[in-house]
C-alpha cells in the first residue's frame, strides 16, 4: 500500500484536509518552509550523495577551513543577483550566520583597550545580537542596549562602538543604514536576496553577513557566511573560527556547493529560485495586507513597491515577515490578542519595542500561512459586527 504520511499539525483525516477546529496558527519563527516545494521541484538535480570514504579529513582545500570551490561559487552568485560586492573581499564561512555574529563581535573588539567594546543595535531588532553577546559577555566587549541612547557619543568614543546593522530589518523588512555611523558595523543581510527586497544597489560594507538559512532556505545545514574588507578583521575572525569549531562541517559545505550551482544554473529560467520565492510571499503578503486593511484595530508595516536591479523592474513588498501592530488603546498586548484568536506571534517586545506589535512569519509552510489567514480574516470579521 501507499506509505501514510503525517498531517501537518492543525489537519488530520485521510488526506489530510480536515482542520481540526481549536489549532492555533503559528506564526512564530522564521523557519524557511516556503521554499520546500521549490527543493522538491527540482529533487533530483539539488541531491548529493557521497560515500564513506570522501571527505573525511580536517583539510580542505582553502586556508582556514573552507572550500575554495564553494567560495568561488559564493562570489559567482552575488555577482549574479548583484547583492553584495566581493572583489578584494576576504570571505570566511560559519556555521549558520550565527556563529558569525559573535565572530565579527569579537574581530571588530579593540585590544588592550581599558573599557570594553559597547555593541549596540537600532530597534526593533533580532534579538540574538543581544542574547549572544550577554551569554559571551567578556572583557573584550559587552551589550549596551539601542543606538538611540549613544547619539552623541563623541567621534572619538565612536571607536569603542559595534553597531548591528540589519538590511532587511529583522522583524519589519525596511532596508536600514548605521545609525551611529562609527567605524565597526556589522552588516547582517540574511534577507538581503530577492525572496525578500528590492535590491536597489549591490551591498558594499565592510563587514557583510549572509546566511544559506533565507538563501536556499535549508536552515539544518547552518551555513553562513561574512564579506569581509579589512584583512586583520578577517585575521581575527578566522582565529575565532580556529579555537572554535575549526570550521564548518565538510558535509555542509558539499551540500550547499550543490545547492548553489543549482540556483545559478536555474536562476533566469524558469525554475529561477528568486521568481518562486518572491512570488510565494508577495502573494502571501498581499492577501494579508488586504484582510488588515478592512481593519480599524490593526495595520501593518507601510511598505512601498521599489526598483529591482535584479528584476530590473518595479516589484511589489514580499517581506519574511509582517510587523503587526494594535491601534486601539485597550489592546496594550498585541500578542495576546492574538493568541486569543488563535494566532502565535513573536511579541514586539522579543525587539525591544512596544507590547503593541507582534511579529508575524510569512515564510513558513503554506499550510501555515493559509491557517494563519484564515485565523486574520475571522478576527478581523468579529470587528465589524461588533462595530
Ligand atoms: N540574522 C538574522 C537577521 C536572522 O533573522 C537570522 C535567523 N532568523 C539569523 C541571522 C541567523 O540565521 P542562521 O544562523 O540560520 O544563519
Amino acid at each position: 500500500g501507499l506509505p501514510t504520511c503525517e498531517c501537518n499539525t492543525c489537519y488530520s483525516g485521510a488526506n489530510c484536509s480536515q482542520l481540526l477546529p481549536d489549532c492555533s496558527a503559528d506564526g512564530d519563527s522564521g523557519d524557511p518552509l516556503f521554499l520546500e516545494p521549490y527543493w522538491q521541484q527540482h529533487a533530483a538535480s539539488s541531491a548529493v550523495v557521497f560515500s564513506g570514504w570522501h571527505r573525511m579529513s580536517y583539510r580542505t582545500t582553502g586556508d582556514n577551513f573552507i572550500s575554495l570551490e564553494l567560495e568561488r561559487h559564493i562570489r559567482l552568485l552575488h555577482e549574479a543577483v548583484g547583492n553584495a560586492v566581493t572583489d578584494g573581499r576576504l570571505i570566511i564561512f560559519g556555521s549558520g550566520s550565527t556563529q558569525l555574529l559573535n565572530a565579527l563581535v569579537y574581530a571588530l573588539s579593540p585590544e588592550n583597550a581599558s573599557t570594553p567594546a559597547s555593541v549596540v543595535a537600532t530597534a526593533p531588532y533580532y534579538a540574538l545580537y543581544k542574547m549572544q553577546t550577554e551569554v559571551f559577555d567578556s572583557r573584550e566587549y559587552e551589550w549596551k542596549g539601542i543606538t538611540s541612547k549613544w547619539l552623541n557619543t563623541s567621534v572619538s568614543s565612536m571607536q569603542n562602538f559595534i553597531e548591528f546593522v540589519t538590511s532587511p530589518n529583522n522583524p519589519d523588512g525596511f532596508l536600514l543604514q548605521s545609525v551611529l555611523g562609527g567605524p565597526n558595523i556589522i552588516y547582517d543581510h540574511a534577507y538581503y536576496w530577492p525572496h525578500y527586497t528590492a535590491i536597489p544597489a549591490p551591498a558594499d560594507e565592510d563587514v557583510m553577513i549572509f546566511t544559506d538559512s533565507k538563501l536556499s532556505g535549508h536552515a539544518s545545514s547552518r551555513f553562513g557566511w561574512a564579506v569581509i574588507k579589512d584583512e586583520k578583521v578577517y585575521r581575527k575572525a578566522i582565529n575565532y573560527m580556529q579555537v572554535n569549531t575549526m570550521g564548518v562541517s565538510r558535509d555542509t559545505q558539499l551540500r550547499v556547493l550543490k545547492l548553489i550551482k543549482m540556483m545559478l544554473a536555474e536562476m533566469r529560467g524558469e525554475g529561477g529560485i528568486f521568481e518562486f520565492g518572491y512570488k510565494t510571499i508577495a502573494e502571501r503578503w498581499s492577501k494579508l495586507s488586504k484582510v488588515i486593511s478592512s481593519s480599524n484595530r490593526f495595520s501593518l508595516q507601510q511598505l512601498s513597491p521599489q526598483y529591482c536591479t535584479y528584476f530590473k523592474r518595479i516589484r511589489n513588498p514580499s517581506p519574511a515577515y509582517a510587523w503587526f501592530k494594535c491601534e486601539m488603546e485597550q489592546d496594550v498586548d498585541c500578542s495576546a490578542v492574538l493568541s486569543e484568536a488563535r494566532i502565535i506571534s513573536r511579541p514586539g517586545t522579543v525587539f525591544e519595542a512596544s507590547s503593541r506589535y507582534a511579529r508575524l512569519s510569512l515564510i513558513k509552510t503554506r499550510d501555515d500561512f493559509d491557517l494563519l489567514l484564515r485565523r486574520m480574516e475571522a478576527l478581523v470579521s468579529k470587528e465589524d459586527v461588533a462595530s
